[in-house]
This record gives C-alpha cells, sequence and structure tokens, in this order.
C-alpha cells in the first residue's frame, strides 16, 4: 500500500465517522512560546481542547507535519540510529473534542487496523494505564483482543501541561516478528514498534495537582505515517518505505556507495534522508537559517547533515539537490515543496556553501583543541571546548567525537553536558519571564468562564448606550484581586472590549477605562488567548471593583495603526510584483508612529525597485477603493487567494482582508477605504539575516512629516548653494569637482613654491656637514604626496647631497630624508634619519633613497642643526 493511500485511507475514514478533515498546521506553533516546533496532532488544537475555542465541529481528523527537535520530545540522537524514528514526519490523528470518548476511540482504531489496513490481531499488543481498568476492559469487549496481549504501563499518561486537560493513554504496539532484537514487549529492541497512541483527556489538572474529571472528556490519537507504512510495505524500518528509501538511493547514488552494504554508511545516509525532509520543509515554512530560535535548530540540522556527508565522502555541495528531491517523493501531498522550490534550492544551497567553508576552518579549531589537550596531558577535549565548538561554530558533538577518536582522544561528555543544561535553564528562565504572568491570568479567567467579545472592528469606544462593558477580573502583580485604587499599576480583564490585543505583529490599543469617579489608563493591550484581553495600566483616579460598568475609550493613535497595518498589506503586494511571487512576510510589526515589514528575498532592493514599490501602493491608495472584511473558513479564503502566513494562528473561521487586489488573513484592524492611508513613504530598506529583508515605512501624517522635514532639509541647501532642484544637485556635484582639482592644484603649487627658493619661510637653505651638503626645506602646509614630490624635485635640484624636510603639523613635526643616488650607500636615508632623530626623541625609517619620520615636538632650527652635525660626524 502506497504511503499516499494510507494517508487517503485515514483520513477518508474517519471522515466517514462524521469527522471533519482538517489540514495541517505549519511547523511553526500557533502562539505558544513554549513550544519551538510543532511535534504533535494536537498543537493545532490545544485552545479547543482547553475550552477557548469553539472550531465548529466536534470530530476531527488530520495529518500534521511533525517535528521533533527541541524540548521534552527530542528524537535527533535516535535519527538514523533506530528503525522507527525521525526529526521530521507525518502524524495521523484524530480528535474529539468533548464528543465520543474510549470505547469509540478503541473501536475505531482496531476497526481501522484490522479491516481497513489488513494487520492481524496476533500481530498486535496493546498497553494500558494501570489504574485504567474501563480501557482495559474496552480492549477486550469492543475489540476482542486477548487480555494477555494487554499490558499495564506506568508511563501511559498524557498532559499537556503542568495545569490543565490530562488523562491516561493507550498504545498499540505491532510485533514485526522473530528477525528483529527483542524478545518481549518490555525490553528496548526493536521487535516491537509503538504505532498509535490513543489519548483519553479525562481529567483537569489544578495548581495543586490535583485531578478533576471533565465534564466533557476528549480524544487525542497519533499514529506515525512513516511507521505504519513501513508495517503495511512489508520492509524493515521507515527508511525503507516509498517516504524515504527514494531520498536514501539519490544520496547513495551521490556518494557512490551502496545502501545496505555497511552500518555506518546507512546511518549516514538515514541521517541525511531525514534531515533533507525536515530542511525543505521548515523552509518552506518560513523557517531559514539563522543564529537563534528556529532558525538555529534549521541550521543545527543542516550542518550534522552536511557533517554526515562529509563521512560520506562529499566535499562539494550535494544536500540541497536531495532537499529539492523531496518535493518529487511528497510534493503531490504537500504543494508548498513545490510552490517554494526556488526559496528551497536558494536558502538551502547558500547554507550548505557557507557551512563547507567553515568546515575546514572548524576541523582546524578541533586540531588545536587536541593538540592543547594533548600537551597538557589530558586524553579528552574539555566540555567548554565541545561546548563552544557547538554553540558557536554549529558542530553537532558526535562531529566533535569522531574526529577527536580519530586521533584518539575522547570528549568530557559531562562537561559538556553540564553546560548544556546550563544553557537550557537561561532558556527556559526567559520563557518563562516572557509569558508567565498571563498563563496564569488565562487559566484564571478559564477557570472562572471569563470571556473577552472583541467589539474594536466596529468601534473605538464603548459607552453604555452602545455596547454595555463590565470590569470581570483584576489582577495586581499577577494575583487576582477585587478592587484597585489610585495609583495601582494593574490588569483589568472585561467582558467585551474595543481595545486591540497585541497580536499578528500589531501592538495592543492604549487609551481609557472609565466608570464612576474611576480612570484606569490603558498602556497596553495584551491577548494570551482567543478570548481572552487583558488590560494593562495604571489607576489615575478613583478605584474600581469586579462589576463595576465602565466606558471603554481607545486612544486616537488607532487610527494611525490602521493606517500602518494596511499599508503592509499593500505593501506585501507591491513586493510580490516588483521583486517576484517568491516575496512572503515574514514577520512585521505595527504601531502608531510607524510599521515594519519583514519578507524573503535574497537581494538588496535597488533604488528604483523601491520607487516602483512605493508608486504601487500609492496608486492603491489614490484608488480609493473600500476594506472589505468577511468571515469565512480557511479553507475558501485561501482558494480565494488568500495569503496566510505561519506563524499568524487562525481558528476554523477566519477574516478575510481585501484591499486593491491584496486579499489577505488578518485579524488586525484596518482603515474603510485605501485613501485613509493617504501616504506611504519607506524610509529604510537592509538586510537582518541571510534572505530576509527589513522595509520601515510610514503612513499619513508620519509620512507628511517626514517629507515636510526633507524639504526643509532641501531647501536649507538650496540656499547655501544658491541653486534651486536639480540646479542645486549639479551645482554640489560641479563645488565637490572643483574642490578636488583646486587641492591638487593647491598642492603642485606648493611643490613648485618650495622649490623654486622663493623668499620667505619656505626658502631652501643649504650647509654642509663632513663635506655633505645638506639642504633645508620647510614643507608646512603640504601633504604626504606633495612631500614624495618636493624630494623629487628638491633632489634633482642639489644633485649630490642630502634634502631634510620638515613639516609642522600640529604639535607633532613630520621629518623627511632625501638622498642623491651616489651617498645612498655610504649614507643611506633611514639610518641617517634615524640617527637625527633619536636625540628629539623620535623615530623613522624608510628605503636608502628616502625616509620619513616624527617627533613629538618641533624642533626649531638650531637643534635641528645640532642633531645633524652630530648624524653626519
Ligand atoms: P517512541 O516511544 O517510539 O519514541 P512516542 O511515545 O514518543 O514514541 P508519541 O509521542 O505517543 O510517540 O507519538 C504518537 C505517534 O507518533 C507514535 O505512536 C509514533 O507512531 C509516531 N512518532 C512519534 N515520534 C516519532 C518519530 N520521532 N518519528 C516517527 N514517528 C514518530
Ligand atoms: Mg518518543
Amino acid at each position: 500500500m502506497k504511503s499516499s493511500d494510507i494517508r487517503e485511507k485515514f483520513l477518508k475514514y474517519f471522515e466517514g465517522k462524521g469527522h471533519r478533515i482538517v489540514s495541517s498546521h505549519g511547523l511553526i506553533p500557533p502562539s505558544d512560546p513554549t513550544l519551538l516546533f510543532v511535534n504533535a496532532g494536537m498543537v493545532q488544537f490545544k485552545d479547543v481542547f482547553a475550552g477557548y475555542r469553539d472550531p465548529g465541529y466536534r470530530r476531527a481528523t488530520t495529518s500534521q507535519k511533525c517535528l521533533r527537535v527541541s524540548g521534552k520530545h527530542n528524537d535527533l540522537d535516535e535519527v538514523g540510529r533506530t528503525p522507527r524514528h525521525h526529526t521530521f514526519f507525518e502524524m495521523l490523528g484524530n480528535f474529539s473534542f468533548g464528543d465520543y470518548f474510549k470505547k469509540d476511540a478503541i473501536t475505531y482504531a482496531w476497526d481501522l487496523l484490522i479491516n481497513v489496513y489488513g494487520l492481524k490481531p496476533a500481530d498486535l499488543w496493546v498497553t494500558v494505564h494501570p489504574d485504567d481498568e474501563e480501557a482495559r476492559r474496552l480492549w477486550v469487549s469492543e475489540a476482542g483482543v486477548a487480555p494477555e496481549r494487554i499490558i499495564a504501563d506506568p508511563d501511559d499518561f498524557w498532559s499537556m501541561g503542568d495545569t490543565g486537560p490530562c488523562g491516561p493513554c493507550s498504545e498499540i504496539y505491532v510485533d514485526r516478528g522473530p528477525s528483529y532484537p527483542g524478545t518481549s514487549m518490555y525490553d528496548q529492541g526493536h521487535r516491537f514498534m509503538e504505532i498509535w497512541n490513543l489519548v483519553f483527556m479525562q481529567f483537569n489538572r489544578d495548581e495543586t495537582g490535583k485531578l478533576t474529571p471533565l465534564p466533557a472528556p476528549s480524544i487525542d490519537t497519533g499514529m506515525g505515517l512513516e511507521r505504519i507504512a513501513s508495517v503495511l510495505q512489508g520492509v524493515r524500518t521507515n527508511y525503507d518505505t516509498d517516504l524515504l528509501k527514494p531520498l536514501i538511493e539519490r544520496a547513495a547514488l551521490a556518494a557512490g556507495v551502496k545502501y545496505g552494504s555497511d552500518p555506518d554508511t546507512d546511518t549516514s545516509l538515514r541521517v541525511i534522508a531525514d534531515h533533507a525532509r525536515a530542511t525543505a520543509f521548515l523552509i518552506a515554512d518560513g523557517v531559514f537559517p539563522e543564529n537563534e530560535g528556529r532558525g538555529y535548530v534549521l541550521r543545527r540540522l543542516m550542518r550534522r547533515a552536511l557533517r554526515f556527508g562529509h563521512k560520506l565522502g562529499f566535499r562539494g555541495p550535494f544536500f540541497t539537490d536531495i532537499c529539492l528531491h523531496v518535493s518529487v517523493v511528497m510534493g503531490a501531498a504537500w504543494p508548498e515543496l513545490d510552490r517554494d522550490a526556488s526559496v528551497i534550492a536558494r536558502v538551502a544551497g547558500q547554507e550548505e556553501e557557507r557551512f563547507l567553508r567553515t568546515l575546514s576552518s572548524g576541523m582546524e579549531l578541533i586540531d588545536a583543541a587536541i593538540s592543547s589537550a594533548a600537551a597538557s596531558g589530558r586524553h579528552d577535549i574539555d566540555g567548554l571546548t565541545v561546548f563552544t565548538l557547538y554553540d558557536t561554530h554549529g558542530f553537532p558533538i558526535d562531529l566533535t567525537e569522531v574526529v577527536a577518536s580519530e586521533k584518539g582522544m575522547g570528549i568530557d561528555r559531562d562537561g559538556f553536558n553540564a553546560l548544556m543544561e546550563e544553557q537550557r535553564a537561561r532558556g527556559r528562565a526567559s520563557w518563562k519571564a516572557h509569558d508567565g504572568s498571563m498563563d496564569t491570568i488565562m487559566e484564571h479567567c478559564r477557570v472562572n468562564g471569563i470571556r473577552t467579545g472583541f467589539v474594536g472592528y466596529e468601534y473605538d469606544e464603548t459607552s453604555g448606550e452602545k455596547v454595555a462593558a463590565t470590569v470581570k477580573a483584576i489582577f495586581r502583580d499577577g494575583i487576582p484581586v477585587n478592587s484597585v485604587a489610585a495609583g495601582d499599576e494593574a490588569m483589568i480583564v472585561t467582558d467585551v472590549t474595543p481595545f486591540y490585543g497585541e497580536s499578528g505583529g500589531q501592538v495592543g490599543d492604549t487609551g481609557v477605562i472609565s466608570g464612576a469617579g474611576f480612570e484606569f489608563a490603558v498602556q497596553d493591550t495584551r491577548k494570551p488567548g482567543e478570548d481572552c484581553f487583558v488590560h494593562v495600566g495604571r489607576v489615575a483616579a478613583g478605584s474600581a471593583s469586579i462589576g463595576d460598568p465602565v466606558g471603554m475609550t481607545v486612544a486616537p493613535s488607532r487610527m494611525s495603526t490602521r493606517r500602518n497595518h494596511s499599508a503592509t498589506h499593500l505593501l506585501h503586494r507591491a513586493l510580490r510584483t516588483v521583486l517576484g511571487a517568491h516575496v512572503r512576510q515574514r514577520g512585521s510589526l505595527v504601531t502608531p508612529d510607524r510599521f515594519r515589514f519583514d519578507f524573503s528575498h535574497m537581494a538588496a532592493m535597488s533604488a528604483d525597485e523601491i520607487a516602483r514599490v512605493e508608486e504601487l501602493v500609492q496608486g492603491w491608495i489614490f484608488e480609493d477603493s473600500p476594506v472589505v472584511t468577511v468571515e469565512t473558513d480557511i479553507e475558501h479564503a485561501v482558494a480565494d487567494g488568500a495569503m496566510h502566513f505561519f506563524e499568524d494562528k487562525y481558528g476554523e473561521v477566519v477574516r478575510m482582508v481585501r484591499m486593491g487586489g491584496s486579499v489577505e488573513l488578518c485579524g488586525g484592524t484596518h482603515v474603510a477605504r485605501t485613501s485613509s492611508i493617504g501616504l506611504l513613504k519607506i524610509v529604510s530598506e537592509g538586510g537582518i539575516s541571510a534572505g530576509v529583508r527589513r522595509i520601515e515605512g510610514l503612513t499619513g501624517a508620519a509620512a507628511v512629516a517626514f517629507l515636510k522635514e526633507r524639504d526643509a532639509l532641501m531647501r536649507l541647501v538650496e540656499r547655501g548653494v544658491r541653486a534651486e532642484g536639480a540646479a542645486a544637485v549639479d551645482k554640489i556635484e560641479k563645488l565637490v569637482d572643483q574642490e578636488k582639482a583646486l587641492r591638487k592644484e593647491v598642492a603642485d603649487l606648493r611643490v613648485k613654491a618650495a622649490a623654486a627658493g622663493s623668499s620667505g619661510p619656505s626658502a631652501p637653505d643649504v650647509v654642509e656637514f663632513g663635506g655633505v651638503r645638506v639642504m633645508l626645506v620647510s614643507a608646512d602646509g603640504m601633504d604626504r604626496k606633495g612631500l614624495r614630490e618636493l624630494s623629487d624635485v628638491m633632489r634633482d635640484r642639489i644633485a649630490s647631497g642630502l634634502v631634510l624636510m620638515t613639516l609642522v603639523e600640529g604639535p607633532k613635526m613630520t621629518v623627511c630624508l632625501a638622498v642623491t643616488p651616489d651617498l645612498q650607500k655610504a649614507r643611506p636615508a633611514g639610518p641617517v634619519l634615524n640617527s637625527i632623530l633619536a636625540p628629539l626623541g623620535g623615530r623613522g625609517g624608510g628605503s636608502p633613497s628616502l625616509a620619513q619620520g616624527a617627533v613629538d615636538t618641533p624642533a626649531d632650527r638650531s637643534i635641528l642643526l645640532d642633531a645633524l652635525a652630530k648624524a653626519l660626524q
């Protein structure tokens, strides 16, 4: 059975059981600061399970892209070494949101495996949690599993976080037969392989760890597509399925090796195939190699693959080709692979080239570490060096280990681990500091059934007549309180709000919440969950309590925020028109004052491209087209050409925003008609990381003010050069040219003047010491070049002798000595000059014909003559 059929049959099976087929979420999780990558099918439904969002259906099925390379789920070290682990894999899943529970979940899973996929019950085993008698009973009564094939496993318990939904789970294993190592369900061989995990979410865990039954328990299951494919295709490992074998074969062919002939070679080929998939999917989802965060994970994955390639004997680029081959294998199911092929080619290609260049320098570093370890009598490379190689140079620990062992050295793994742990702890602390208090607030609201309705698309303010708002929760220092008084810093949650909560790059609104004698200055609005809006600020007057009715007024600066947000949509469209369809939004920041827009593009924009983008946008502004917002579902929106981007989180109902030909999914606030933007001005364009550019821009009054200021400056310039417009520019160019010419002329004249022996302070003077004629010349006011020219002229003039030139510049005196050819052997310029300068506390040097030096305080003529006399004795 082809993997595409396996996927299709799974989704169709559950569709037939009333499940909605929902498309995979991207690899970047919906706004969740605790998670780097989506690592299970349930991630996109977290807020549904937690009761924050109603998707409009109660059963769903997906094939979700997953990546397990960080955090609690990190399978990186297993990849290539076990038959069943990948970094990137697809997880097939079925979900019940408070609808069916254990009985149906068990029945469906068994029915699909036996009756659709044709597995034999004799090959299957099941685990359950020791306390979950219900599940054990159902496996027997509903699926007919023999009781001795149901094993109790205390690890079969799953939870979403420290608090929240959790429950026992039950896993289905396949016995792959005696040709695999491992003899029982209890040992670690690969004979028994977990294929499917059914999670029964039946409790809520509170802060004290107490479990209370959920009113409507839920189901979350996950089965690895690659694993079930290996079983159904009757092959020994996931890597021999149609999902991975073609990649392995391509790599083997390029390397000139044979898969299956040597265990080490096989591991390398498997790692390369696995990492190529992860790389291709990550880039298609907008992750580019970077030195931090998600981009860093990608960089590490790529470098690891390249290192294994190095082991296979590759010395030039090979990996990008394998990444591109992923679309040949999986492009039919995942259209983004074809759509973004050119981006994958460029981004992966650039990174590969770059690493190949650093690989050789890294090898030198390792060599140096090995010699210094050997010199100090150690038999291993210390932990700090291993960590630095890993952290700063991107050398995976196993690379360092292999290279070290080739030289008979080990590595200090414990030292390395300790440093890694420190780094992880730092990372955890920063995530926590980042959103800890918002988590508590969100949990408080969820438990107390507090939800905020957002009315900010229609209203900038609420008052009793339009919409009544009531204070529902108040927090001081992150702790729920009943009331707050003047001077308190606090956070207020209401049942409705016109305040936009920070999300999708748009900053939170500011403004005022007021009640009887009470005023609260809102400094920021946060939105930690779909229906959870938190107003952060300070009580300016009076006091407020839970239950108080309030009026809420958003500050007028919101209009500027609207302009800036709408401008980013038009800008995005214009960039795609001018630069090409590969341009994708990588991030944005929309504030009342300005906006920032990051996008993928490999080269700096030319002035002409920037001008064309500005013109296009301005044209759409002048068109005065209406901004139309409709709520629809994601499938319709995408079919309508809406662009949606990885980091945004969309519920099933999405907002589609159209204006001037741009269609995007967006939850932000916008102008009513494009003309309200007024004016768009790009003020800067630059690179922020490989393949990512950033534009900063202004709209409306801010753009006008910017142009006015420029205009005022231009007027000052015009007045200064006494010409207008283009003539002023011509004039400045002319002035610059003229100034250059004049400088040269002055320099030439100085040489001539000094050489001509004209009267005045620069008149040359000839003295004689020990039969050598010395010409003294003052070269004040000349530059270095002039000095050289002057020395040539004077050397000719004196025919045989020395020319000593002095040039006083501020507190310093430069001294230059030229010697005619006949004397250069006997009196080379360098040593002679040095002996002149030494008694004056200076130094000099140069060739036999010309030397130059300096002293810190100008010496007068008599001192110089004394020094000269001594030097020529
Ligand atoms: P294992 O113990 O084999 O690592 P797991 O307990 O981590 O599996 P779950 O977290 O329960 O797995 O994930 C659900 C399913 O996803 C698994 O039953 C398996 O089929 C699949 N799966 C999990 N991790 C991987 C992986 N790294 N590569 C491929 N498939 C995986
Ligand atoms: Mg695992």
